[in-house]
């Protein structure tokens, strides 16, 4: 009999995880009372059958924690922060920012929106933006654009292969990626290739749990990757390992590549620290070992070079064939899902100076801080920030710091008092993911989602489309509700129906029962050997790349020079991501804690045994930006003269790895160079 209570108190929902991870996972979700209670796998989503990772179950604690922000808080001048009821937040903030603009013009405000959460109602806050006058945004991206616009500026598009295709590959090269902790889905996919006979080659720096997998590892010196794929390319065209048909038929730039690539295997050998024959060997088995699928990470393009490192990779993909087929492709990112999306990523980041009069003005995302200081006419006065954590995030915290205490006010509309929120004078308290609904897409499978809002939110929690709602009414702006939809979730799935109207195999009653492949797929990315290229071919020369980015035309590779005062850091450092968090999201949430060790500085035995460090004992990091204190821990898993600390870790958890960096864009769009940084480490008896 109670169990019968209980099943009809209970529901279960089918959503989708919306974090900035590459699986964008569906699972179910089981609600009792407005509580999430439990999260089961979904078996539907041929990409994520296997269910949820560690982060998606920590949904039930992280929406029901009592660590979550519910009320709106004030900043007092004591530092401390106190409730205030939503109504006095909305006078401060309508005052606030009325005056601000009254003043300085409402350009002097910065619109700030990070990844935390994606959906489509993410674009209901321009409208808001719009309608006040225009804000202060930002360009480029702290993550992936280098990459994306190297791949676009080659191929026409970024996609790839639907990914349970990499079964098919005979080779997979995994080149700085480590899906073992960041895209688990696609590890159960290189698993099932290797089952079939698969090589798996993995090329990183680093010893991760994903080089455990490896039949073969290449540790190239962090930063010269571009290096050994032209060094590859090389040995390619002096073996007659290209495939020549191929690049004649669909491919522009082979010759004037071919007379530009010099490199040698000696010169290759010296810069990336791969001996010549290693690289002879990868390149033939490359060469001939088809399908070849290359898996590219993020990390490898976060640097200076980092676009033209992207490029000389894909290049590989290229000159082999490895395009178009199944088993094959540079599975960099897969935007096929963004169907709604009128100017897709890389492009929607970059700015537009011709069209974003009156609305915005742009300052870079990577250099932020440094941007957000120098900005005037007007200078900016106020930030308003959702779904992002910049204090901690983004690079050059010293000096992020500096013009964050040079504001006269700040809004951040968060769940959690993090590193940013805490600097805030006004915070909102944000939706969680159950609390609304929306559709999300995915830039590694090819589905749309419907993430149902599920459960009321508590306290005086408001999703941001409601936040915006009433601020413009308070505010006497003039916004339709096909723009801001008045409060409720029903008004909320109205607008998502209209957003998605156009799309006649997607509507929500659809999505509601279950994900969808998105319209006009390719399961097998240009199998159609249509390249939305200038020449309608693969560019490997591309004149847009000098045009646009003064790089070089053809991929090449240029080593990072120095400064001599950085010449005094010997150490090279980098910031990885982890399997426990999303960035600085989930690391404060218990079940986190419990099942993962204490965050710490990894070196070689090398470097501790110059400096008699050892394991457990507290290291200062520090260089010309900034120094961390945190425990260390020597591991022969790091090559010498290597640091590294995972971002994401917070200040009150020894974290900050941004304190370390240099604000610096990359090569090409405008992504941030966040590995090209150096350091000294020092015990602290
Ligand atoms: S964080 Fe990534 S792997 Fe984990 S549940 Fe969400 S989408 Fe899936």
């Amino acid at each position: 009999m109670h169990d019968q209570q209980e099943k009809w108190r209970m529901e279960e929902f089918v959503t989708a995880c919306p974090r900035n991870c590459y699986s964008t996972c569906t699972f179910k979700v089981q609600v009792e009372n407005n509580r999430i209670i439990r999260i089961l796998p979904y078996s539907g989503n041929l990409a994520t059958p296997e269910g949820p990772c560690i982060k998606g179950l920590s949904y039930i604690e992280r929406t029901n924690s009592s660590e979550r922000i519910i009320h709106p808080l004030i900043r007092m001048s004591s530092g401390e922060f106190k409730e205030i009821s939503t109504k006095e937040a909305f006078d401060i903030i309508s005052d606030k920012l009325g005056s601000i603009k009254e003043k300085w013009g409402s350009h002097s405000i910065l619109w700030y929106k990070g990844s935390g959460m994606s959906g489509l109602t993410n674009e209901i806050g321009s409208a808001f933006w719009k309608a006040f006058g225009g804000t202060t945004v930002t360009y480029g991206n702290l993550c992936w654009s280098a990459g994306l616009e190297a791949v676009r500026l080659t191929l026409g598009s970024v996609k790839h292969n639907v990914p349970w295709d990499l079964v098919n590959a005979k080779t997979i090269v995994i080149w700085g990626k480590n899906p073992a902790e960041t895209n688990i889905q696609e590890i159960a996919f290189i698993a099932a290739a290797k089952e079939k006979g698969s090589t798996i080659i993995v090329i990183d720096p680093l010893r991760t749990p994903t080089a455990d997998k490896a039949d073969i590892l290449f540790s190239p010196k962090p930063g010269t990757d571009g290096a050994l794929a032209l060094a590859i390319a090389r040995v390619l065209i002096d073996y007659n390992l290209v495939d020549y048909e191929f690049v004649a038929k669909y491919v522009k730039g082979f010759e004037e590549f071919k007379l530009s690539v010099n490199i040698t295997l000696s010169e290759a050998e010296l810069i990336t620290g791969i001996p010549e024959e290693n690289i002879i060997d990868l390149a033939h088995i490359i060469g001939s070992n088809g399908p070849v699928t290359i898996l590219p990470g993020y990390g490898l393009q976060r640097h200076l070079n980092g676009g033209q490192t992207i490029r000389s990779i894909l290049l590989l993909s290229v000159l082999t064939g490895n395009i178009g087929k199944s088993g094959s492709g540079f599975n960099y990112a897969n935007l096929q899902s963004y169907i709604f999306d009128d100017i897709k990523e890389p492009e929607s980041y970059y700015p537009d100076p011709e069209n974003d009069n009156p609305f915005r003005r742009t300052i870079s995302m990577a250099k932020l801080g440094a941007d957000m200081l120098n900005t005037r006419d007007p200078e900016l006065k106020a930030a308003w920030i959702e779904r992002g954590n910049p204090v901690l995030q983004s690079p050059d915290t010293n000096i992020i710091k500096r013009a964050f205490s040079d504001l006269t006010f700040i809004v951040a509309v968060e769940q959690f008092m993090t590193d940013t929120a805490s600097l805030a004078d006004i915070i909102l308290p944000a939706k969680d993911m159950f609390e609304q609904s929306d559709i999300i897409g995915s830039y590694w499978s090819p589905y749309i989602q419907f993430k149902p809002g599920v459960i009321h939110p508590p306290g005086d929690v408001m999703p941001e489309s409601e936040i915006y709602f009433h601020l413009a009414k308070r505010m006497n702006l003039n916004i339709s509700k096909e723009l801001i939809p008045e409060p409720g979730n029903d008004n909320i799935e109205k607008w998502l129906e209209d957003r998605s109207r156009g799309f006649s195999e997607i509507t929500i009653d659809q999505l509601k029962t279950a994900p969808l492949i998105a319209t006009g797929l390719q399961e097998i990315a240009w199998e159609d050997m249509c390249f939305e290229t200038p020449s309608g071919k693969i560019e490997i020369y591309s004149s847009e790349a000098m045009k646009k980015w003064g790089v070089s035309p053809l991929p090449d590779y240029s080593g990072i020079i120095h400064s001599p005062e950085e010449e005094k850091f010997p150490l090279e450092f980098i910031t990885p991501n982890t399997g426990s968090r999303i960035h600085s999201q989930f690391g404060n949430l218990k079940i986190i804690k419990e099942t993962n060790t204490e965050p710490v500085i990894r070196i070689s035995p090398l470097d501790a045994n110059k400096r008699c460090i050892s394991t457990g004992q507290k290291i200062r990091v520090f260089n010309l930006n900034g120094e961390l204190i945190s425990k260390v821990k020597v591991s022969n898993r790091v090559p010498s003269g290597l640091v590294v600390f995972p971002n994401g870790i917070w200040f009150n958890e020894g974290g900050g790895v941004n304190k370390l960096i240099s604000g610096m864009e990359t090569d090409i769009g405008f992504g941030a160079a966040y590995h090209d940084n150096r350091v000294e480490i020092e015990r602290v008896d």
